[in-house]
């Protein structure tokens, strides 16, 4: 068993093995510690290797699912190993092969991989979120990846510059990533395999056959490094099946200008699928999701994690929104409908990939049964909307399939497919047949106990079943002699303590008739399950459209119920770099106040070519990240197709959106903390854009007051004068007021606070001009800092306010400073003269004495 276990172990790699023993899955050695620690279960031993008491724990095969969903939570990958043969066949086969039968052991392998990023299973999903694996590749300077969902098997692919990748894997937010072998900077976690599998021609190939075309042009013009990357996916799913392959859906190309982009730092700090805190509480998918499906949620976070950047798809979700806000009572009927609509793209993948049940028929035939009453419902209105237009004809045009699965199947099938029983009456006469075989067998035994009852005189006389013996007749002890007689006609079978138990031949015959019948059934039953699995899968496409429509109708339908709730506006969307918003909301922040019975500040943002970047002061806890981060969520609700907090927005397009917390609020991190703002922050000078929209929070706060406001001015400069982008800066220097001096399109802003009665009163109100004071003490009064500490810090502020009216504080002189663009030019021009005069030199004419010579004088120059 040891070298059976350990061939096993060498295939699995690096994932747990779950080696069936009987009603078990064993786990040995390594692999036993980690699950127990895993799954708080029992570690125990079982003989010896090398010496040593081998650890072992184990899980009971039936509740497996359960212990296979914890494991893969925390991380870790399975390979399950079945075993392949009876142990009747293993004894038949030692036989065969000369060995003694003690020694037999039954064929095991490695049937399946279950890792985070294919599964397929109800039980290991969460309903709401997508799930999602992913391939990268580099191929001459480009990434390829490939990205696939298996549970719907939408797969899309895509390509980058190598810099973008972080970003785009971001985006994805993929449970688990495969890359060849040496790639560099591997993301944490990710499964490494043959660099072989990641060629384009293999990639080509496999998605040619698996959809069974001559060239894949029909679906999109797709590059060399995303069919590499598609290999390298499609070989993954490949191996992780054990050569089966699971639901993939024709791939789609994503297009790099057709998204809003963000990188990771941007999605994490505006929070929006999950929160710091990682949960999705607390998050924006939280505060918009009016879903009442789960592949609605799923699509609804795919549109928040890629915004639209053409504004005619934006206006066509728009639109749709807009159309179910102004019918409430369809909106309504729609909602209702949905909700009782079972997740068909996932019980589609399900069955696919051969691990459905019959209840996922049932699934299929209603989903697509209500599919047809929504298009009944929205037919029947009048004025439509292009994309209600568009999605329409996919919710129809099921009826053949339905119709059959309607006849063939149970009102509610069961999850389990062996014992039967979800094949309709009615639906094949050869099957009713068997049925009625067993039936009239069952009534024949149901007499039979009747009569042997009054034949033998003992009215407690039973016929029962049970797995070990099949059916026999019971009598209590002291019944037992009659029946003990050798012409009695009762064959004696068992001696319980209280109880003897008899066969008779035609209770012997009856229950062969309803085994042989039963059996019979089972096949039947058996082959219209692949049939009806093969009828559904040669329809795959449309259904899985069928799917896609309804989730689109389900985000448009929450997306105006939310709407509705919180008294949303619909955004204007146009190509002018501007962004005008009236009376904005955060959307969390307003809940969490809502929630305390606190009422929100609205308040107005308005960017324009001439006024681009917004410098805004104010006291700390005042509102300056609410007001930064609720317009940069504005922005991507709008470019999301959806509508925002606000009475009114006008969005000018946004191509790439920062966001960026200053250090200390990201201390949980773990990396200097400093060091990681500053590599954001070089990340959003490097790329952004006149098109972008950047949200600067506090940047330079990780460092001492020098060097932070030293930073913060150029970076501030630098995004004026260089990347022009739409701005809106949050700083307690208020010493970076004097920008406005130098910079044009520049404004100055502050969150209003009053000092009232010694106390401090925060007005989350958004005012022009640059804030007055810092009103640090008075935070840390209202805060609880004990009253002599605060009286204290009082009296060194004092102290230092007197040292800065002498001295003209830290930021004196920095009104002379040139601006960013010309103190560039003028460095780089002195650097050219440098050049000039290197360029100049003929060294080979040069004396040694010269060359030392020019050296120094050089040096001299910088
Ligand atoms: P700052 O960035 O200036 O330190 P925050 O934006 O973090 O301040 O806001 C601090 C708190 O003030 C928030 O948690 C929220 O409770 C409250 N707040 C912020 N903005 C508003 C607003 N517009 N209306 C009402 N309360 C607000």
């Amino acid at each position: 068993m040891m070298a059976q276990y350990s061939n096993l172990k060498t295939e699995a790699g690096d994932c747990l093995l779950f080696y069936r023993m009987g009603d078990f899955f064993e786990l040995f050695f390594e692999d036993a510690k980690i699950a127990a620690g895993v799954l708080d279960i029992a570690l125990t031993t079982r003989g010896e290797h090398a010496g040593e008491p081998v650890p072992m724990c184990g899980v009971p095969v039936h509740a497996a699912e359960n212990y296979l969903a914890r494991l893969i939570r925390a991380g870790c990958r399975v390979a399950i190993a079945e075993q392949v043969e009876t142990p009747e066949e293993a004894k038949a086969r030692a036989k065969r092969e000369g060995t003694p039968s003690s020694k037999a052991l039954v064929k095991r392998d490695i049937v399946r991989f279950v890792t985070a990023g294919t599964l397929t299973e109800e039980a290991l999903l969460e309903p709401r979120r997508a799930n999602m694996l992913a391939a990268v590749c580099d191929l001459r300077g480009t990434c390829g990846v490939a990205a696939c969902d298996i549970s719907t098997g939408a797969m899309q692919l895509e390509e980058c510059e190598p810099q973008r990748l972080p970003a785009v894997l971001a985006r994805i937010g993929a449970s688990e990533i495969v890359v060849p072998e040496g790639w560099n900077d591997m993301p944490v976690d990710a499964v490494v395999r043959p660099r072989g599998d990641f060629s384009s021609d293999r990639g080509e190939a496999q998605l040619k056959k698996v959809h069974g075309v001559a060239t894949l042009d029909g679906f999109a013009q797709f590059s060399r490094a995303m069919l590499a990357a598609a290999g390298g996916l499609v070989a993954y799913l490949e191996h992780a099946g054990r050569g089966d392959l699971p639901l993939l859906l024709p791939p789609t190309l994503r297009a790099s200008g057709g998204h809003m982009a963000m990188d990771e730092a941007t999605r994490a700090s505006l929070e929006i699928l999950a929160s710091q805190q990682g949960g999705r509480s607390g998050s924006l998918i939280a505060a918009i999701d009016r879903c009442v499906t789960g592949a609605g949620a799923r699509q609804l976070a795919e549109d928040l994690s890629a915004p639209l950047a053409e504004r005619a798809q934006i206006e066509a979700r728009l639109a749709l929104v807009d159309y179910m806000l102004g019918d409430p009572l369809l909106r309504g009927d729609l909602r209702t409908i949905l909700r009782s609509l079972p997740d068909i793209g996932r019980a589609l993948g399900r069955l696919v990939a051969g691990r459905g049940s019959p209840r996922d028929l049932g699934q299929i035939r209603d989903g697509l049964g209500e599919a047809r009453r929504l298009h009944e419902l929205l037919k029947a209105k009048g004025e439509r909307p292009a994309l209600l237009d568009q999605l329409l004809p996919s919710l129809a045009g099921h009826g053949e399939l339905t119709d059959l699965l309607s006849r063939a199947l149970v009102p509610a099938p069961p999850t389990e497919r062996q014992s039967g029983g979800y094949i309709a009456q009615g639906y094949d006469a050869a099957l009713d047949e068997l049925r009625e075989v067993s039936g009239s067998a069952r009534r024949a035994i149901a007499a039979m106990e009747a009569r042997y009852r009054s034949e033998t005189d003992t009215p407690s006389l039973k016929i029962k079943h049970n797995g070990v013996l099949g059916y026999f007749i019971e009598v209590p002890s002291k019944h037992a002699d009659k029946l003990m007689d050798a012409d009695s006609g009762f064959t004696h079978r068992q001696t319980m303590a209280n109880a003897v138990r008899f066969n008779s031949l035609t209770l012997h015959e009856e229950a062969s008739r309803i085994a042989e019948a039963g059996g019979h059934a089972l096949a039947a039953e058996e082959s219209h399950f692949e049939e009806l699995v093969d009828r559904i899968a040669a329809r795959r496409e449309a259904i899985a459209a069928t799917a896609a429509a309804l989730a689109r109708l389900d985000v448009a339908a929450g997306q105006a119920e939310r709407a509705s709730d919180g008294e949303w506006c619909r955004p204007r969307v146009s190509e002018e770099p501007m962004l005008a918003i009236e009376a904005g909301r955060h959307p969390v922040v307003e809940a969490a106040l809502a929630a305390n019975g606190e009422r929100f500040v609205a308040n107005d943002c308005s960017l324009s070519e001439k006024d681009r970047l917004w410098l805004v002061g104010g006291p700390n806890m005042g509102g300056k990240s609410t007001f930064l981060r609720q317009n940069a969520l504005i922005v991507l609700m709008a470019q999301a197709g959806g509508f925002v907090p606000a009475r009114s927005a006008h969005i000018g397009l946004v191509d790439q959106l920062f966001s960026r917390v200053g250090a200390s609020d990201n201390l949980a991190r773990g990396r200097s903390t400093f060091m990681v703002e500053m590599v954001e922050t070089a990340a959003i000078l490097s790329q952004a854009s006149e098109r972008s929209f950047v949200i600067l929070d506090e940047v330079g706060r990780g460092t001492s007051t020098y060097d932070g406001l030293a930073l913060a001015w150029a970076v501030a400069e630098a995004i004026h004068e260089t990347n022009r982008s739409r701005c809106l800066f949050a700083t307690h220097y208020h010493e970076m007021a004097r920008l406005a001096d130098s910079c044009d399109a520049l404004s100055l802003h502050h969150v209003r606070a009053k000092e009232w009665k010694g106390d401090l009163v925060l007005l989350h109100e958004l005012s022009e001009g640059a804030a007055d004071r810092s009103y640090g003490l008075a935070v840390a009064k209202l805060a609880g800092v004990p009253a002599p500490v605060v009286k204290r810090a009082r009296s060194v502020l004092d102290k230092l306010e007197k040292g800065r009216a002498e001295t003209g504080g830290i930021a004196a002189g920095l009104g002379e400073l040139p601006l960013f663009a010309a103190a560039m030019e003028a460095e780089e021009e002195e650097c050219d003269t440098l050049r000039e005069k290197l360029e100049g030199v003929d060294v080979d004419a040069l004396s040694p004495r010269e060359a030392l010579d020019l050296l120094y004088e050089l040096k001299r120059e910088i």
